[in-house]
């Protein structure tokens, strides 16, 4: 069959939420650029975007100056109403932070303050009042976050129905073809069927943009440390017992939330994810998709971070180790509801793996999202969560920063000019 070729104004790597938020957004501004969205594998949702818990976050947890912080609350609110224009179900069932020792129950101001920052709704309450909206939960605390604000949704219905609108706006969204070699002189990609020409190439491969930022130059100081997260389920008798989203305090200096309660869509209730160093980029069970090259860089990297115990990742590993056991994550659970008893849980085929960035220089995992850029090409790395929260607004930043013509003597910091409270609307 003869190779063919084509051209795009913007190609954009990758068919995860990141990338197809992006699209949508662009070609309204642009209704005249040509987009292509290549994405891998035959179906949408194959991974991160497709494997999360479907949170949409309220922007309790993020740092002052950081885009997670910038964006959650907003991404948050545009996906809210994306999701009403379209008829895709929302459930608004709140979150309560539980604090099992003295420590903890010392975060909750902090947290309450990033929340009010974050322009986010929070309040700490008693365990008094926590009862009267989540009525199994811990009675023995002194006090509990309550974030009424917390949402869930499923993400494979976002996913299509963005789909479906890049379709009829007549952007490809070519499923089942992958970007296989990129020439970034001559602005030329080549997939298994074609090779694309392009304007401007927009890396939002998740998992592999380090690699596809590798072919031009970018990210040389980071590494993909990959996390997997496995989930435990509640059975439908206790799980109608829980009306939302119950969480610990987590340590805010790691990227991880800890294992919480997640009610889903569907009246389920998920335990999980839990964060532990994956084989592989993909290796969602046993020893498939396990590589020696992410195994090996990764366990010097991770010894590296054990000995020095940057970011608290020793208390982080113990946890972890510890969970591994259906005996300690059993009294993770119970802290926070004591009513939970081992016949309640049952073992979930639920996983998903982060692409946690660690950087090279800093020795420290990233916490916040990464984007780079060069002549004709934006990076996108380390769209962890709460990415899937962020997107909408993800996307408006990066227009406006990175994409928009207008800006493009802009350095390659961001500017500090970020307008994301100006809400594009969605339809
Ligand atoms: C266990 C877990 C729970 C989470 N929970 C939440 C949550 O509750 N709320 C929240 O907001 N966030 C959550 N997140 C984070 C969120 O899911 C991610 O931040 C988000 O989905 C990232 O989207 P993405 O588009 O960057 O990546 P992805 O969804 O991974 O998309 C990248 C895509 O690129 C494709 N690709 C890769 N290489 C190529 C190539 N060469 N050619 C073509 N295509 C390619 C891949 O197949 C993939 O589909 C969670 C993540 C995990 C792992």
């Amino acid at each position: 069959m003869k190779h063919q070729t084509s051209s795009a104004d913007t190609l954009i790597v990758g068919g995860g939420i990141v990338a197809l938020t992006l699209a949508f957004k662009l070609k309204k501004l642009r209704p005249n650029g040509s987009i292509t969205v290549l994405e891998k594998e035959k179906d949408l949702g194959k991974h991160g975007s497709g494997r999360n818990s479907g949170v949409l976050h309220t922007g309790l947890y993020y740092s002052k100056g950081s885009l997670k912080a910038l964006l959650c609350s907003s991404g948050s609110r545009q996906m809210k109403l994306y999701c009403k224009d379209r008829g895709i179900r929302v459930s608004e069932v709140g979150k309560i932070l539980v604090p099992t020792t003295k420590i903890e129950l010392e975060q909750l101001p902090i947290l309450k303050e990033r929340a009010i920052a974050n322009k986010a709704e929070a309040h700490i309450i008693s365990s008094r009042e926590a009862l009267d909206i989540e009525p199994l939960v811990n009675p023995n605390v002194d006090q509990v976050l309550h974030c009424p604000q917390s949402a869930v949704v499923n993400p494979k219905d976002i996913l299509l129905s963005l789909s479906n609108d890049l379709k009829e706006m007549g952007i490809e969204v070519c499923t089942g073809e992958a970007a296989i070699g990129i020439d970034p002189v001559k602005r030329v990609c080549r997939t298994d069927q074609r090779s694309i020409e392009y304007g401007r190439l927009i890396n939002c491969a998740g998992m592999f943009a380090d690699k596809i930022a590798e072919k031009f130059d970018i990210g040389g100081d980071y590494a993909i440390a990959p996390f997997k997260g496995n989930y435990l389920k509640l059975t439908e008798d206790m799980a109608n017992c829980i009306n939302g989203h119950i969480y610990p305090i987590p340590n805010i200096e790691m990227p991880f939330l800890g294992v919480h309660f997640t009610k889903t869509i569907d009246q389920n209730v998920y335990l999980g994810p839990n964060a532990f160093p994956a084989m592989g980029r993909e290796n969602y069970s046993g020893l498939k998709g396990a590589e020696l090259s992410t195994m090996m860089p990764l366990a010097s990297l991770l010894t590296r971070q054990y000995v020095t115990d940057s970011q608290g990742f020793r208390k982080h590993m113990h946890r972890e180790l510890k969970s591994l056991s259906l005996n300690n994550q059993l009294k993770a659970i119970q802290a926070m509801v004591p009513k939970v008893e081992k016949k309640h849980l049952v073992s979930a085929t639920k996983v998903g793996i982060r692409p946690q960035l660690y950087n090279k220089k800093t020795k420290k995992l990233e916490m916040d999202f990464v984007v780079k850029r060069s002549d004709h090409s934006v990076h996108i790395l380390n769209a962890i969560s709460p990415a899937f929260t962020c997107s909408m607004a993800f996307a408006d930043y990066i227009i406006e920063e990175y994409i928009d013509d207008n800006s493009s003597n802009k350095t390659l910091q961001s500017s500090g000019n970020r307008n994301v409270e100006t809400e594009t609307e969605v339809r």
